[in-house]
């Protein structure tokens, strides 16, 4: 070999693709690419709960593109649809069955969801229901739960990440703190932000604010938030105060919707007047909708003249969405999802048994299938529990790079989804991950 002395080691696969992003997209890629250093890891492809990177590394993906993929990669039946549907062609500016046939399967599974209208993605969705619920009632402030995340409507995009400096107003209440900016002033009077681990704090600021609200906005499972369920307590308030104020609730299941075979809503026993989905009915594709009673859906109805809402779009209801939704929805019965919520339940009870046995101060918080990490002992009930993070702003990155090391992927924040390619062995691989992970932070 020539003598190598001085020379740069080659770059990785990985590495070499970052490089030449950066010079082309800002940040040098929409993926988290600032979580993962010194460069994130490309995707070559997927199979199952695997992925496969640029330089031949596999590992075991409990990212599933944030939540979005309950069969993992490559579902056989999604991939077939879509590879029929695309030699047929892609879009057309004329409707095709294939949005009908994605409508029933979902208005099937959910009595509540009697129409849906589909959209791009989980954004969408939500925005969607918000220019519903302003149209149905005439008014326009919204209310959310502080921290939560509900994608990048800018009505929404507030109070995602205040710190303990700001994250009261003058009044004491949790205030509206603009996530980007360019935010204007004028929007954040119109969102109301609400704690989600205080409903007798929530019961009064809706006592005050609830009857220029147009809707509440509320992802019960919210994983920004700590990825714990909402309570029976804050789910009562709210729908004592929409019967008193007559806004919207509107449930944000572009996550959740998985945890029921009808829908988050029915496993918290609430009937929203809207839902917001998204992610896994779009079969890895990019996908949204609207679902909700026919009397709030005709909002939406623009053959009866000017509609309401326009809810159109290139790609709303594009056929190779709809063929992939239908596929995977028809793969997640009743009797699959049930099965990974016990898979889910018992990888979550295991893994704290083991956090506990080795003495280490982490926990998992979840429900159903989803799951997320948390360095603390403490009660986790909201976005204050866990801002600022316990152990630093770095400690959460640690265990993502070591569980990388250990060829196992979660989102940036540490959690994930356990999918139907899953069983007991991979939830084993994946408690055995997070306790070295940890445990390697800790030392
Ligand atoms: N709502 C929730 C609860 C989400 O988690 C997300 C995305 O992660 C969204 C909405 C936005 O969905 P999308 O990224 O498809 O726009």
């Amino acid at each position: 070999l020539p003598n190598q002395e001085g020379l740069a080691p080659p770059l990785s696969r990985s590495a070499a693709a970052y490089r030449d992003a950066r010079a082309v997209i800002p940040g040098g890629s929409m993926r988290p690419s600032s979580w993962f250093a010194p460069h994130p890891p490309y995707a070559q492809r997927g199979d199952g709960c695997w992925l496969t990177d640029l330089d031949g590394r596999r590992l075991l993906d409990a990212s599933n593109n944030f939540f979005s993929l309950i069969h993992g990669h490559a579902f056989p039946p999604a991939v077939e649809a879509i590879r029929e549907t695309a030699a047929q062609g892609t879009a057309f500016g004329l409707p095709t069955p294939y949005e009908t046939e994605l409508a029933e399967i979902i208005t099937h599974r959910a009595p509540l969801l009697e129409q849906v209208r589909f959209c791009n993605s989980g954004t969408e969705a939500v925005m969607f229901a918000v220019k519903a619920a302003r149209a149905l009632s005439g008014r326009s402030a919204i209310a959310k739960f502080e921290g939560a995340y509900h994608g990048t409507y800018d009505a929404l995009e507030v109070s995602y990440d205040c710190n303990p400096q700001n994250w009261d107003a003058p009044d004491g209440n949790p205030a509206s703190v603009p996530y980007c900016r360019g935010t204007p002033e004028t929007l954040l009077a119109e969102t109301v932000v609400l704690p989600f681990g205080d409903p007798k704090r929530c019961r009064e600021i809706l006592r005050r604010q609830g009857s220029r609200l147009a809707a509440v906005v509320i992802d019960p499972l919210p994983s920004r938030i700590g990825m714990v369920p909402a309570t029976t307590a804050l789910l009562e308030v709210l729908q004592e105060a929409r019967q008193r104020d007559g806004f919207l609730l509107v449930f944000d299941e572009v996550i959740s919707f998985r945890l029921h075979h009808a829908g988050a809503h029915s496993l918290f026993g609430v009937t929203p007047d809207l839902v917001a989905l998204g992610k896994i009915i779009g079969g890895g594709l990019p996908a949204g909708a609207v679902a909700g009673p026919a009397a709030r859906m005709a909002v939406f109805d623009h053959t009866q003249g000017r509609p309401g809402v326009a809810l159109g779009g290139t790609f709303s209801a594009n056929p190779l969405t709809m063929v992939a939704g239908a596929a995977t929805l028809a793969g997640y019965d009743e009797a699959t999802v049930d099965r990974l919520a016990r898979l889910g339940d018992d990888f979550r009870q295991a893994t704290n048994t083991a956090f506990r046995a080795a003495g280490l101060t982490a926990q998992v918080t979840g429900l159903g299938a989803l799951f997320r990490l948390h360095l603390t002992l403490g009660e986790i009930r909201d976005y204050r529990s866990i801002t600022p993070p316990p152990r630093g702003p770095g400690a959460l990155a640690a265990v993502h790079a070591g569980l990388l090391r250990r060829g196992v992927l979660l989102t940036p924040n540490c959690s994930g989804a356990l999918s139907t390619p899953m069983g007991d062995s991979e939830a084993a691989l994946l408690r055995q991950a997070l306790l070295e992970a940890v445990a390697e932070a800790e030392a």
